[in-house]
């Protein structure tokens, strides 16, 4: 394993680099969508609190040291934390964090943005799986569209530096609405991601029915002059497209095509501390037990670093294999 040095960003034994880490703040969400959450959040029975402030301030200030310099703040659903605000605070006021970004349902979106915007959320990821308001509330259980559509006009109209949508790919759900994002897209400023749907631990049977390949609507937009750009050397595993007559941009992320995994950039640290080398990796590492007092950096240090020997090649779910995840909220997707 290379050993990192301060400012350095990590570099595991395939020479990918990790200077993004996504961090969990709560499993807990207040939507209940069809591919994540069907039933709701139910905290199991004897489950640890989510970080705190300080353990949160001194897990970054680790990561840092590690050469992160792009923090996503995601869940569960982050809003539902009351201290939300003091966590983006928190994390703003880390030396070496450029990018703090976060990844919402948009249900606090309209009433919180300024507050966010203030505590240092210079990126935001607002979920929307479809534009039709009937549609979105079957798909996730709760009829908020016209107001998450609000609060991302907010977004656009405040300048946020990087505003970007969310849309799970679903067969016979959505997959039937490209013309209404067209629409959506031409005046606004927006980079939207079709995001292939995931099996994970407990949505086998959901999977098997609405699981669409992401290819097929790539192959669509080609077909209409969206022309794709050029990688940047952060881009992530997303694909992006451009049309000269639309003002937003479509990115594609797609799991199950060959080589994903190779631009995977990223490691994640779920709400309780436990660091994932993978979303659907088969373990995860405590590091909570390093985040109980400032004197503990070292430690932590050493504990990230050498567990990034142990990331693999590829996630395996061609074959089916989830790893520990039962759903995305629980890891932070
Ligand atoms: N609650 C927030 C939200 O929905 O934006 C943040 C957490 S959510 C787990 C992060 C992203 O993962 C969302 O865009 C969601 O649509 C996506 N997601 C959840 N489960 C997924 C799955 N099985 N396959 C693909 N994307 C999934
Ligand atoms: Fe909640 Fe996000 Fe999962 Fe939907 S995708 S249930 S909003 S955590």
């Amino acid at each position: 394993m290379p050993s990192p040095g301060a400012g350095t960003p990590l570099a595991d034994r395939y020479g990918r680099r990790f200077p993004y880490l996504r961090l969990s703040v709560i499993p807990a969400c207040n939507f209940r969508c069809t591919y994540c959450l069907p039933n709701g959040y139910h905290a199991a029975p004897g489950a640890a609190s989510p970080l705190g402030l300080a353990e949160i301030s001194r897990l970054l200030r680790g990561f840092a040291r590690l050469g992160m310099h792009k923090l996503r703040i995601t869940g569960g659903e982050p809003s539902v934390r009351h201290d939300l605000t003091e966590v983006l605070r928190t994390a703003a006021a880390v030396p070496g964090v450029r990018k703090l970004a976060m990844t919402t349902n948009g249900t606090l979106l309209s009433r919180r943005l300024g507050e966010w915007m203030d505590a240092g959320l210079n990126a935001i990821n607002i979920s929307v799986d479809s534009l039709d308001r009937a549609n979105f509330a079957r798909i996730t259980g709760q009829d908020r569209l016209d107001d998450i559509l609000a609060g991302i006009d907010m977004a656009l109209a405040a300048d946020l530096p990087a505003v970007k949508l969310n849309a799970v790919l679903l067969r016979d759900v959505n997959d039937g609405e490209l013309p209404a994002w067209l629409d959506y897209l031409r005046d606004r400023p927006v980079g939207l991601r079709f995001i292939e749907l995931m099996q994970t631990g407990d949505n086998l049977a959901f999977f098997r029915d609405r699981h669409v390949r992401a290819e097929t609507l790539e192959s669509r937009l080609r077909d209409m002059g969206w022309e794709a750009l050029p990688r940047a050397e952060d881009a992530g595993p997303a694909r992006e497209y451009r049309h000269a007559d639309y003002a937003g941009r479509i990115g594609i992320v797609a799991p199950y095509s060959k080589d994903f995994c190779a631009g995977c950039n990223r490691l994640r640290v779920t709400a309780t501390g436990d660091l994932r080398l993978c979303l659907f990796g088969e373990f995860g590492i405590p590091l909570r037990p390093f985040l109980q007092d400032d004197g503990q950096l070292d430690d932590l240090v050493r504990a990230i670093g050498g567990q990034i020997g142990q990331k693999e090649r590829t996630h395996h779910l061609h074959e089916g294999r989830t790893g520990i995840t039962p759903h995305l909220a629980s890891t932070g997707g």
